[in-house]
């Protein structure tokens, strides 16, 4: 059982403020200023270097770490935080590779949000060019993972349309080929209960800003499976991942298990924002959020199906495809957005067409959903977003 009212009454939303984009960046723990504050003032300010023995700053990529392990089914002890999502994805992907030397290819899909086929491409360029990126279509992606796959490196949850492949059964495809499976959580670490022992991912990767609400440039997470975990060799060896960071030893040698995945000095002040949100976090059962997850989601595609038909469901109709988004397209949808989120409805565009809105229990009640939905019909039916104005791009969409 997870009291709703009581978690959404920890997080601090402006008045009148609906907020559909947590997928994106989440809402504020109201507990976020006392602790900053505190960090800042009694641990930065008065202890000064002492801080990171006496306030524990040291070991908080671990220990954060766990709590976010509960949320994605981690054995405890594989999971630990830092750098961005970005440079884990690059992390995961280069021990996944070293660890099929013999193997050339790593599959993705086109729904993957790019930094992470950046990433890719990135580390291919590093490693002399030998390895390729095969990019294939998500509903085609079981059938190209064939002898030839290293590894392969997906994100479960389509950024743009909520979609979220099977990943227990891809991992067991790609499993049954010889080859590794790296799964990117960023949209679902907090969206919904991930079991990735269970579901025997080799690797996975995700950020902390999203749905887990750890603020902007909260550090992103990495697992790595327990059979993986002392063989791994980083390929961003940093100190804070060597076996004996205050040896200063010349050569680097890993530390034990997931630590050596760390590279270098954590962001303490983050890292602290973090820990008011998993404090929420501890308050939630993840069976309970994914049933109030489906109730919220299936009442706002009704209800815009109502007020606004004219909108194509671009999400998948079944809610154990898709994760805690539900995406619309239409044409002028970053006009639309625009117009909605000055009747304090946020949610997001991502181009060509798709209007996003993320979907979480956690803040968000039936009622928000109500005004949600009659806002988009207002706004669609109405044309409001056809002025000049809300046509105008800003830099983040
Ligand atoms: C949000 C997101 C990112 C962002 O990476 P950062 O390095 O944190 O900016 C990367 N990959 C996926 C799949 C995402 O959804």
């Amino acid at each position: 059982m997870t009291d709703f009212a009581a978690t959404r009454s920890q997080f601090h939303l402006p008045d009148g403020t609906v907020y559909l984009d947590g997928n994106s960046l989440g809402p504020m723990p109201r507990a976020a200023r006392a602790r900053l504050d505190q960090t800042i003032a009694a641990e930065w300010g008065d202890m000064l270097i002492t801080g990171w023995n006496k306030a524990g700053w040291m070991d908080q990529p671990a220990r954060l770490g766990d709590r976010i392990g509960r949320l994605i089914g981690a054995e405890p002890g594989h999971t630990v935080l830092g750098d961005t999502l970005s440079v884990k994805v690059y992390q995961a992907l280069a021990a996944a590779l070293a660890l099929r030397p013999e193997r050339k290819v790593i599959l993705s899909d086109s729904g993957n949000f790019p930094s992470d086929l950046y990433m890719a491409q990135g580390l291919i360029r590093a490693m002399g060019g030998t390895h390729e990126l095969r990019i294939v279509a998500p509903e085609e992606v079981e059938a190209a993972i064939t002898y030839e796959v290293a590894v392969t490196m997906l994100t479960e949850v389509d950024y743009r349309t909520g979609r979220r492949h099977d990943m227990p059964h891809l991992t067991a495809k790609a499993h049954s080929v010889g080859a590794l499976a790296l799964w990117d959580l960023a949209h679902s670490a907090g969206a919904f209960p991930v079991d990735v022992s269970g579901g025997k991912a080799d690797f996975a990767v995700g950020c902390t800003y999203k749905f887990l609400n750890g603020g902007p440039g909260a550090p992103a997470f990495i697992y790595v499976a327990p059979e993986h975990a002392e063989v791994v060799e980083p390929a961003l060896a940093g100190w804070l991942g060597h076996d004996a960071p205050f040896a200063f030893e010349p050569a680097y040698r890993p530390a034990p298990g997931i630590a050596r995945m760390r590279v270098g000095t954590p962001p303490v002040l983050q890292m602290a924002a973090l820990e008011t949100a998993l404090d929420v976090w501890d308050q939630v059962d993840m069976p309970a959020l994914d049933e109030a997850r489906i109730a919220l989601s299936e009442q706002f595609i009704a209800e815009v199906a109502q007020h606004a038909p004219m909108l194509e469901l671009a999400s998948p109709r079944d809610p154990a495809a898709r994760g805690a988004q539900v995406s619309f397209r239409f044409t002028e949808g970053y006009a639309a957005i625009q117009a909605l989120i000055a009747r304090r409805v946020i949610g997001d565009f991502r181009a060509p067409d798709i209007m996003r809105f993320g979907i979480t229990p956690l803040y968000l009640s039936s009622e928000d959903i109500s005004r949600a939905a009659s806002e988009i019909g207002t706004v669609i039916s109405e044309r409001l977003w056809d002025t000049p104005e809300y046509r105008r791009k800003a830099a983040v969409t």
